[in-house]
């Protein structure tokens, strides 16, 4: 991973020490096909709950992963911030209740 991307996961995991798990659970999805690794969801979440990582699959040679899904409050920035519509928060369940 170059620089940026070690500091975004560094940064990341600051604020996850500063966190608790959520006492609500959320379900987190990835589309790995969409995901470029830009690190944008990385950045914003204010949990800490997501990490880039090396991906030989990816063409841009790195993917997110969802690294601490307990800290996940459930907040969307992620999703409202990724370019390319590669991650969701509560989908199905949010499907089910006729919100999507
Ligand atoms: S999920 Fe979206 S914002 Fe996050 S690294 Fe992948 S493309 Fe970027
Ligand atoms: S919904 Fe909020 S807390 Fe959960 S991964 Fe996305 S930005 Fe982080």
């Amino acid at each position: 991973m170059e620089k940026e991307e070690l500091k975004a996961n560094q940064d990341a995991m600051e604020r996850r020490g500063k966190k608790k798990p959520s006492p609500k659970k959320n379900k987190l999805t990835l589309v790995p096909l969409y995901c470029k690794g830009c690190g944008l969801c990385v950045d914003i979440c204010p949990t800490g709950t997501l990490q880039l990582y090396d991906d030989p699959k990816n063409k841009f040679g790195t993917s997110v992963k969802i690294d601490a899904p307990d800290f996940c409050i459930g907040c969307k920035m992620c999703e409202l911030q990724c370019p390319d519509f590669a991650i969701f928060v509560n989908y199905e369940e949010e499907k089910k209740e006729g919100g999507k």
